[in-house]
């Protein structure tokens, strides 16, 4: 019988959440006690004071933190978040489902997750590179190529993993790019890596509309987030045929029942930041975005934000979580009753991202670089082969889609665990 250190460490509604989700799947598999709580439990987690001059010459300190949850079956792998609302207990409950992620579609990673508590745009551009070579350089010891390999998140993007991975070559006294990935091609990001996450979760919506014999055509799409996940997603779904009716971003959110020109609000965004005052619809709330009636509803920015209060309103027929953790434990009870509404889970929904990041890594360790065709061929591959073990899952156990999901990634997890045995 293993027994848990009872943590306050990561104490948080997200933290929970994640947690209760693991504890179903490993009562779900009967996984033995005395792995359950080694595979639950996150292994490190390191904070930091992030002190970073500002343009006026004072001096502000952030805090920021890494936690690693699973080591077990390689280098962990997970972006980088920066967002005023960052908590430990946050980072550890997304390091958890990197883990489950990961090992879901067969990639050789553990999973981890880093944030700093930061609103970056009130940061200007150069303050934005203090802090991210800050946060680099305070991790120096703790990430690694075959330790610890970071991307972006909400709040980061290629320019950060830039500077980051500059950082770590100039302490390291050589280019090291697979220290890092989702950097610019300019310097080791691969071909396909910037529409990856978006480019999955659309193609997976189309194979989900297909086995629910829904023309794509003749779908409707609300996505809510509009920064890499979302635009991307909104971008190939829209190429699809299908029609986009809704998009937000922390501003608030548009609606169009003829449809939004995606290009153009992307065009916008790219000169104003901001996707309020655009011209592409009817003003709306983030909240009236996720009730609206349509075919595919996608969450693509924060956890949370289906809950027991809006869950019974939803009226979508497909819940493609773009976003990681965007519904809750409550909500989910109540979709699966109510029976009208295919999830598509997080940790299979997003995994684009973390494959093609994991094809970044690799080629940058090869020193050999492939074509788009190439990535986003061997991108679908893994997608269909995740899919198809997880609706076999489904059947046989007759489990829910998510949970189908997250026993396969936990069991390859524990099964990696119980493998190499407890050390000392
Ligand atoms: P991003 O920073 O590029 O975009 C986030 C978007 O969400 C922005 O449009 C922002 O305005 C919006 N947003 C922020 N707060 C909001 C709020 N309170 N209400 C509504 N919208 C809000 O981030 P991203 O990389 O697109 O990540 C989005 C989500 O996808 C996160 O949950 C992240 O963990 C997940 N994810 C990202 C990747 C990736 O490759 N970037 C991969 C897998 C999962």
């Amino acid at each position: 019988m293993s027994k848990v250190i009872v943590s306050t460490l990561y104490d948080s509604d997200v933290f929970k959440m994640a947690c209760r989700q693991f504890d179903q799947a490993a009562d779900a598999i009967n996984l033995p006690e005395n792995i359950r709580d080694r595979t639950k439990y996150p292994r490190h987690c390191l904070a930091v004071a992030l002190q970073i001059r500002r343009d006026d010459g004072s001096v502000t300190i952030f805090e920021g933190y890494r936690v690693q949850h699973n080591l077990s079956t390689g280098p962990s792998k997970g972006g980088i978040r920066f967002h005023p609302h960052v908590t430990i207990g946050e980072v550890a409950a997304l390091a958890m489902w990197m883990s489950w992620k990961c090992s879901l579609a067969g990639l050789p990673y553990g999973g981890a997750k880093g944030g700093v508590i930061v609103d970056p745009h009130l940061l200007s551009l150069s303050e934005l590179e203090h802090l991210s070579r800050r946060y680099m350089q305070e991790m120096v010891n703790f990430l690694g190529p075959h330790t610890d390999v970071p991307a972006p998140d909400l709040g980061t993007n290629e320019q950060v993993m830039a500077w980051m991975m500059d950082t770590y070559s100039n302490h390291v006294g050589h280019i090291e790019p697979a220290i890092v990935t989702g950097k610019p091609i300019a310097i080791g990001g691969s071909q396909g890596r910037r529409e990856a996450t978006g480019a999955g979760v659309a193609y997976l919506v189309r194979k989900y509309l297909e086995d629910l014999a829904i023309p794509i055509k003749e779908a409707t799409v609300a996505i809510q987030g509009f920064g890499n996940v979302g635009s991307e997603t909104a971008l190939a779904l829209q190429n699809f045929g299908a029609k986009i009716i809704a998009l937000s971003d922390y501003s608030g959110g548009i609606y169009n029942a003829t449809g939004i020109d995606v290009n153009k609000a992307r065009a916008y965004i790219r000169s104003e930041k901001i996707l309020k005052d655009f011209h592409g619809g009817d003003a709306i709330s983030n909240e009236q975005l996720l009730e609206l009636k349509c075919t595919v509803l996608a969450p693509c920015a924060l956890e949370r934000v289906i809950t027991e209060q809006n869950a019974g309103r939803l009226q979508c027929r497909i819940l493609a979580e773009g976003a990681n953790g965007p519904t809750t434990n409550g909500a989910d009870r109540i979709i699966e009753k109510r029976g009208d509404i295919e999830i598509i889970p997080d940790v299979l929904c997003n995994s684009g991202g973390v494959v093609v990041s994991y094809f970044e890594w690799l080629q940058n360790l090869q020193n050999y670089y492939w074509s788009r065709d190439e990535v986003m061929t061997k991108l679908y591959a893994i997608l269909d082969k995740a899919k198809e073990s997880v609706e076999y899952q489904k059947r046989k156990f007759k489990f829910s889609r998510r949970l189908a999901a997250l026993t396969l990634g936990i069991q390859r997890v524990a099964d990696a665990k119980a493998a190499r045995g407890l050390f000392p």
